[in-house]
């Protein structure tokens, strides 16, 4: 049998055993190939390579056996950048309500889940759950805490948010099965609170007269306290509970320790999701890594997705930093652009942050944002750890341009092609950040710093005297620099 159609065949194996749940965590994976026995995957992260290793893999492994009678096993790699995955994760699902713990009532959902009605035409209100309640009220309340700039046309997608903005596209009412709850984790500024908002204003505008309530975890803790002391508890449950179709919690981590908070929110978690009340949890952590948080309330986050975001790629941080400019109407050149978004990498914040204090010292200074005034800045600024990514990226970019393998740079493998795409990244990272050889040789599989100084000395000595490597490390800082 052909390896790609026993491939295949393992695919729909799994795929009919709990699709949606396929759906979600193969957008994230890439079939490499078979060869001698080994699956080659590729993973988008480290968190989707270690749940479908966990969960996916002993069925695969049985099924590949039974086809073939072989013990196949697994070799993952992860980068951020699939390009033919496995599957196309939930908000290219059709409609269907298939996971038993995702909400069945996608009517309530948007446009597409109502056969591709088109908001404007439909009647505000008339549509599914809440529709007794929205009578009552149908103009829109506005809901406190938004930032209006948090929309979802201001927030920019790329493979370390993908999955995050899928799941607050479709809880909005965007189409796609709705999960329920939608647990939204990652690190901080990476836009866990833009996407929330943006679900909020999105569901306002499709539903008008819609109760939306917005608090954050530290929020709710002091109102449940002021309740109490004031005696006003009803009212509090009331609010939470009865008043509410859509419930936004930002930074649920904050709840840790405090046990009768949780207590309360517990079942106002519980109500509204019997209610099919759309909620969504953000958090800096996995909910199983949520400290001191009570057992039924962590389970409970994870009935529904739970979709994590990652630090953003370079290609991202540079569409993040062009939309920020346009939305500021702050001028910067190409080169500028891609400099900021090489040089802060950690925290979407920061990046903003930046831009914005250039722009201010600019106006003044009365100095244009050139080169040399950011570079200047940076100096004085950003961290040398900021060169880490830098890296990473320089290393997947080239790893793209030769169609290499993720760790395939950092393998021991001395294959010419491999050894020559390894000796450009090198090269690039040398001319490109301020590395020391050493620090090359580590970011390189632990390799030697002589190693490094010869691979850049090589590449420098052929780049003026082939013109098929000039032509590679042309087009590839070609990517390095306008990639957006
Ligand atoms: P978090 O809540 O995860 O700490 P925020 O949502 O507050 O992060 O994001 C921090 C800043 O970065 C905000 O100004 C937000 O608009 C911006 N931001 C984060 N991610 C993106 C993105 N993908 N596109 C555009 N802006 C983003
Ligand atoms: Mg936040």
């Amino acid at each position: 049998m052909h390896h790609n159609t026993l491939w295949n065949d393992a695919v729909a194996f799994i795929r009919a055993k709990s699709p949606a749940t396929f759906e979600q965590w193969f957008s994230g994976v890439q079939f490499d190939g078979i060869t001698d026995g080994i699956v080659s995957l590729r993973a988008r992260n480290i968190f989707v390579r270690d749940w479908v290793d966990r969960h996916f893999l002993p069925t695969l492994s049985d099924y590949l056996r039974s086809q073939t009678g072989w013990s196949v096993q697994v070799a993952w790699s992860v980068d951020g950048n699939l390009e033919r995955p496995v599957a196309f994760g939930i908000a290219n699902l059709p409609s269907l309500p298939i996971r038993p713990r995702a909400l069945a009532a996608v009517g309530m959902t948007g446009p597409t889940s109502q056969g591709g009605q088109d908001s404007a035409t439909r009647p505000p209100a008339s549509s599914g759950h809440g529709a007794h309640s929205l009578k009552a009220a149908p103009k829109t309340v506005p809901v406190e805490g938004l930032n209006p700039k948090n929309t979802f046309a201001n927030f920019v997608v790329g493979p370390s948010n993908q999955l995050a903005h899928a799941a607050a596209i479709a809880a909005a009412g965007g189409g796609g099965p709705r999960y329920n709850p939608v647990f939204l984790c990652g690190g901080t500024g990476l836009g866990k609170t833009h996407l929330v908002h943006a679900v909020a204003h999105r569901f306002q505008s499709e539903q008008p007269g819609a109760r939306v309530l917005y608090v954050s975890a530290e929020r709710f803790v002091n109102e449940f306290v002021q309740s109490v002391q004031e005696g006003r508890m009803a009212e509090f449950r009331s609010r939470f509970r009865d008043r509410c179709d859509l419930l936004l919690v930002d930074d649920i981590q904050f709840l840790a320790s405090k046990t009768q908070t949780q207590e309360e929110f517990f079942h106002a978690f519980n109500t509204l999701h019997q209610a099919d009340k759309q909620i969504i949890v953000t958090s800096d952590k996995y909910p199983q890594q949520l400290e001191r948080m009570e057992e039924r309330l962590v389970s409970r986050f994870s009935w529904g997705l739970v979709a994590d975001i990652q630090g953003p790629e370079l290609e991202t941080r540079v569409a993040i930093v062009r939309k920020k400019a346009e939305a500021e109407k702050i001028e910067l050149e190409g080169e500028v652009i891609v400099l900021l978004a090489q040089s802060i990498r950690s925290n979407v914040r920061e990046l903003e942050g930046t831009l914005i204090r250039l722009a201010a010292k600019s106006s003044l200074l009365g100095h244009s944002i050139d080169l040399d005034f950011v570079r200047q800045e940076l100096a004085a600024t950003v961290s040398p750890r900021a060169n880490e990514a830098c890296v990473d990226d320089i290393q997947r970019i080239v790893c793209h341009h030769f169609k290499l393998r993720s760790g395939d740079l950092l393998s021991k493998d001395r294959h010419k092609s491999i050894a020559f795409a390894r000796h450009v990244a090198m090269y690039l990272c040398k001319h490109r950040l301020k590395c020391s050889f050493p620090e090359l040789g580590r970011a390189f599989g632990n390799r030697d710093h002589t190693t490094v100084m010869n691979a850049v000395r090589k590449v420098d000595r052929l780049r003026s005297c082939d013109p098929g490597v000039r032509a590679h490390l042309d087009a590839i800082e070609k990517k390095l620099g306008t990639c957006a």
